[in-house]
C-alpha cells in the first residue's frame, strides 16, 4: 500500500505527490493527464517568478519534477471509486485495478462549462477565454464580451471593465442571475452594456475573434455585435462525480475541505480546483497541494 496517493495530475497533484515524496514516504499519483487544464493553456503569466511560460511547457516542466523524486506515476488511469476501509483508503480504477493507501489526496480538477457553438474551439486561445484572471491583460483596451450573467459571469465583467474598452454581457434568460449588489456595481460602470434574452449561437474570426452572433430571444432575430474577446462564463465543473457520496462535497459539487486540506473523511484530503477553495488559479492550486500533502503526512505519524 501507499502511504499517500494521489489522484489527478494537474499542478496540485504535482504539489502534493513532491511534498509527500521529500519526507521520503510511499507516494504514488494516478491520473487521466498528467498536466491537468494546463496542456490547453497558451500564454500563463501569473506563475510568480516564471515572467511568461507556456501551457504545455509548463505541463512538461511539472511531469520533469516529479520524475526527480521517488514517485509512482500511473499515467491514463482514472479513479471511479474511493471506499474507506478498516486501515486502508481503496482507490478502485476504471481498469478494474484497486489501490490502497494509508493517505488519498484528491486533486482531480475542474474543467470549464462550453458553450458548444461554431467557433468556440477554433478561436479558443485566440480570443475565446474563459478566465479573466488569467487573460484580462490580454485585452487591454479592447471589446470584450462575457457571456453568462450569473455570478461569476458579472464578477468577470466588473473585473474586465477595469481593463479593457468596453464589456458587453450576454444572458439567456430575460434577468441576469447575479447577486442585486453586483448588478448595481455593473450598472454604475460607464463601459458596460446587458444584453439579455440573448442566445448565442456563434463565435466569429478569421485569425482571432472578430465578432458574436446571437438570437434576440424576444424578437427572434439575429444580432452580430463586432468584438475582440470573448470570456465564457457558464460554469466551472469539478471532476468529482466519480466520488458520489463517498465524501462531503457542496452543492456546486466541490470537495469542502478545511484550512488543512482535510476532507470530512479520515486520511482523505483535497487540493485545487476540484475543492470548494473559492479562486482557481495554478499557484493557489500548487500551494493547496502543498498544504494537503504537508497535512497528510503529520496525519501518518500521529495514526
Ligand atoms: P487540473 O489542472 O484540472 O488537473 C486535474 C487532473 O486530474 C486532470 O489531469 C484530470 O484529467 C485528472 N482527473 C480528473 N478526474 C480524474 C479521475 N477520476 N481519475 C484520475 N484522474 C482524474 N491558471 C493560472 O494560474 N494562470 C493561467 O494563465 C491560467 N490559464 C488557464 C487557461 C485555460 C484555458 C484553463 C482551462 C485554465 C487556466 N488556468 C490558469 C487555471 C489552471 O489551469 C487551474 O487552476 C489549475 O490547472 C488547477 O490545477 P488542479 O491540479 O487543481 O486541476
Amino acid at each position: 500500500p501507499y502511504d499517500v496517493l494521489v489522484v489527478g495530475g494537474g499542478p496540485a497533484s504535482a504539489s502534493a505527490a513532491i511534498y509527500a515524496a521529500r519526507k521520503g514516504i510511499r507516494t504514488g499519483i494516478v491520473s487521466e493527464r498528467i498536466g491537468g487544464q494546463v496542456n490547453d493553456t497558451a500564454g500563463i503569466e501569473n506563475f510568480i517568478s516564471v515572467k511568461r511560460t507556456e501551457g504545455p511547457k509548463f505541463a512538461a516542466d511539472l511531469e520533469e519534477h516529479v520524475k526527480d523524486y521517488d514517485i509512482d506515476v500511473m499515467n491514463l488511469q482514472r479513479a471511479k471509486q474511493l471506499e474507506r476501509k478498516q486501515d486502508f483508503v481503496d482507490i478502485e480504477l476504471e481498469n478494474g485495478a484497486t489501490l490502497q493507501s494509508k493517505s488519498v489526496i484528491l486533486a482531480t480538477g475542474a474543467r470549464w462549462r462550453q458553450l458548444g457553438v461554431p467557433g468556440e474551439e477554433e478561436f479558443r486561445n485566440k480570443g475565446v477565454a474563459y478566465c479573466p484572471h488569467c487573460d484580462g491583460p490580454m485585452f487591454e483596451g479592447k471589446h470584450v464580451a462575457v457571456i453568462g450573467g450569473g455570478n461569476s459571469g458579472i464578477e468577470a465583467a466588473i473585473d474586465l471593465a477595469g481593463i479593457v474598452k468596453h464589456v458587453t454581457v450576454l444572458e439567456f434568460s430575460p434577468e441576469l442571475k447575479a447577486d442585486s449588489v453586483l448588478q448595481e456595481r455593473l450598472n454604475s460602470l460607464p463601459n458596460t452594456t446587458v444584453v439579455t434574452n440573448a442566445k448565442t449561437t456563434e463565435i466569429t474570426g478569421d485569425d482571432n475573434v472578430n465578432g458574436i452572433t446571437y438570437i434576440d430571444r424576444e424578437s427572434e432575430t439575429e444580432q452580430h455585435i463586432e468584438l475582440d474577446g470573448v470570456f465564457v462564463q457558464i460554469g466551472l465543473l469539478p471532476n468529482t462525480d466519480w466520488l458520489g457520496n463517498a465524501v462531503e462535497r457542496n452543492k456546486f459539487g466541490e470537495i469542502v475541505i478545511d484550512r488543512n486540506g482535510a476532507t470530512n473523511v479520515p486520511g482523505v484530503f483535497a487540493a485545487g480546483d476540484c475543492t470548494d477553495d473559492r479562486n482557481k488559479q495554478i499557484i493557489i492550486s500548487m500551494g493547496s497541494g502543498a498544504n494537503a500533502a504537508l497535512n497528510a503526512f503529520d496525519y501518518l505519524i500521529r495514526n
